[in-house]
């Protein structure tokens, strides 16, 4: 545990947190992940998803927003097929 121990694990940190900060979550959550877990907490954040980034629509039958890959409805557990395109809304994407 040596200065060159913290060095690597303070850029882990700040990789980890730049990233994840670049994704739309905490820089600091994603900075003390990378910093506790070098190299899993920077793999971690790559792959980590934004959820409100995925496409959703509406359960027909009690209205909750359910995201596009769901099946079933958490909430009254409709089945869901394919939806109508029309009812597909795309939060991460604007205009
Ligand atoms: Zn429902």
């Amino acid at each position: 545990m040596g200065l060159e121990y913290l060095v690597i694990v303070f850029f882990f940190g700040l990789a980890t947190g730049i990233i994840g900060k670049a994704k739309g979550s905490s820089f600091w959550i994603w900075f003390l992940v990378g910093a506790v877990l070098p190299i899993l907490g920077l793999v971690a954040v790559v792959f980590y998803r934004r959820e409100k980034d995925e496409p959703e629509r509406q359960c027909p039958q009690c209205l909750k927003p359910v995201k596009l890959y769901v099946q079933v409805c958490p909430r009254c557990g409709y089945d869901l097929y394919l939806p109508d395109p029309r009812a597909v809304r795309h939060p991460g994407v604007r205009g």
